[in-house]
């Protein structure tokens, strides 16, 4: 028996015409994403939809394709991360995370990531393959069902979770447009990051969109030689070409870039690389998130100390940019992308060979 496609894998008017189809007043398909936005886990739980077509949705459709399969939580369940197995069996993960002012959601785009960076947890694995546009919006309203018991609402978006969100840009465009939906999850693109090792044809196509989300590059070396080695894709999109796309990207949507730099002791954390660095985005509309690495089992690399990643700071500080240091969220959550994925499929491994 193949399963009930998901609610969501079709479009507004595909359900429209179904609902049409059944003498059912369009309004309700309105309704239903009203539903889905506001968490709700059944059809049976959409009240005000009448029963009988309540059941008759069950039958034709799923809620959600995503079958959560592991959740861990840390910083005293501030941080809930998620793994979910998708249908035909690759898994992927989301982590939501609790701040004062705002609960953000780091999303995944595809099972696994075809780029390979060496200190990356993701990368390890065979690329399984593209989510799609409804496997990442299902995410989100996961989080959305979470968060409002706890008097809280999905208000912000990240795409760094597992998958190279430009390797997949039809689906991830897609996606956006449904989080931003103000009859869906009504976030702001603003709200949204999309993070990539810098796929230039598509960075400029993103640019196109009329979609103005937050751009965030994973640069972590300013020279090619290096981030020949950390980020393997700079061999076909080198360091300029990149910055250079990215800044036509700010320029057209006024909105600042990030760009982001895992620190690797000893390997990117140098007073030369902060000369690079400054070199490279000096009088940018620009800003650096300096991500201590989150050590991951069988890579050559390691965190600085905290007085490393502060003197790191200050040279990139002297260098005239916008730096922060981004807080470590879930350490003990198996925190960077791929990580929880990572440990699951290792006690899965354990479970098989025992
Ligand atoms: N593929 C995209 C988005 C997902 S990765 C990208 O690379 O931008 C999101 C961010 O997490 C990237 O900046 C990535 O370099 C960083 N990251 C990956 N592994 C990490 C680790 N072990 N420790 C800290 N950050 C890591
Ligand atoms: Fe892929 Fe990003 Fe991990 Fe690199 S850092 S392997 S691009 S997920």
């Amino acid at each position: 028996m193949t399963e009930r496609p998901p609610i969501l894998s079709i479009s507004a008017r595909e359900l429209e015409a179904w609902l049409s189809s059944r003498d059912v007043p369009t309004y309700r398909r309105k309704q239903l994403w009203g539903w889905l936005a506001r968490g709700a886990a059944s059809f049976d739980d959409m009240r005000d939809i009448p029963k009988p077509l309540r059941a008759e949705l069950d039958h034709e459709f799923r809620i959600t394709s995503l079958r959560p399969v592991a959740v861990s939580q840390a910083d005293r369940g501030l941080t809930t991360k998620t793994l979910y197995e998708l249908d035909g069996g690759h898994s992927v993960e989301a982590v939501v995370m609790r701040y004062a002012d705002r609960s953000t959601l780091c999303i995944s785009s595809q099972a696994g990531c075809p780029i390979g960076c060496p200190f990356c947890a993701t990368g390890k694995f065979p690329f399984g393959r593209n989510l799609k546009s409804h496997e990442i919006v299902e995410q989100a309203l996961d989080a959305a069902r979470m968060l409002p018991a706890e008097g809280r609402r999905l208000s912000h978006v990240v795409f760094m979770g597992m998958g190279e969100p430009m390797a997949n840009y039809q689906a991830v465009v897609e996606s956006v447009r449904r989080i931003s939906d103000p009859e869906l999850l009504a976030i702001s693109p603003r709200r949204v990051v999309i993070s990539t090792s810098g796929l230039i044809p598509r960075i400029d196509q993103l640019g196109q969109e009329k979609l103005a989300v937050t751009l965030a590059i994973s640069l972590h070396a300013a020279r090619d030689d290096l981030r020949d080695v950390l980020v393997p894709i700079n061999r076909k999109y080198p360091v300029a070409d990149l910055v250079a796309s990215a800044q036509s990207y700010a320029d057209r949507t006024s909105r600042r870039v990030s760009y982001e730099w895992v620190l690797l002791a000893g390997v990117n954390d140098t007073e030369r690389d902060a000369a690079e660095l400054g070199r490279l985005l000096r009088g940018k509309l620009a800003h650096v998130n300096l991500i201590p690495f989150n050590p991951v089992d069988d890579t050559p690399y390691r965190a600085p100390d905290r007085g490393g990643v502060r003197r790191f700071r200050q040279l990139v500080e002297a260098q005239g940019l916008n730096v922060t240091v981004r807080d470590t969220r879930g350490r003990e959550a198996d925190a960077a992308c791929g990580q929880l994925h990572e440990r699951v499929m290792r006690e899965r491994s354990a479970v098989t060979a025992s």
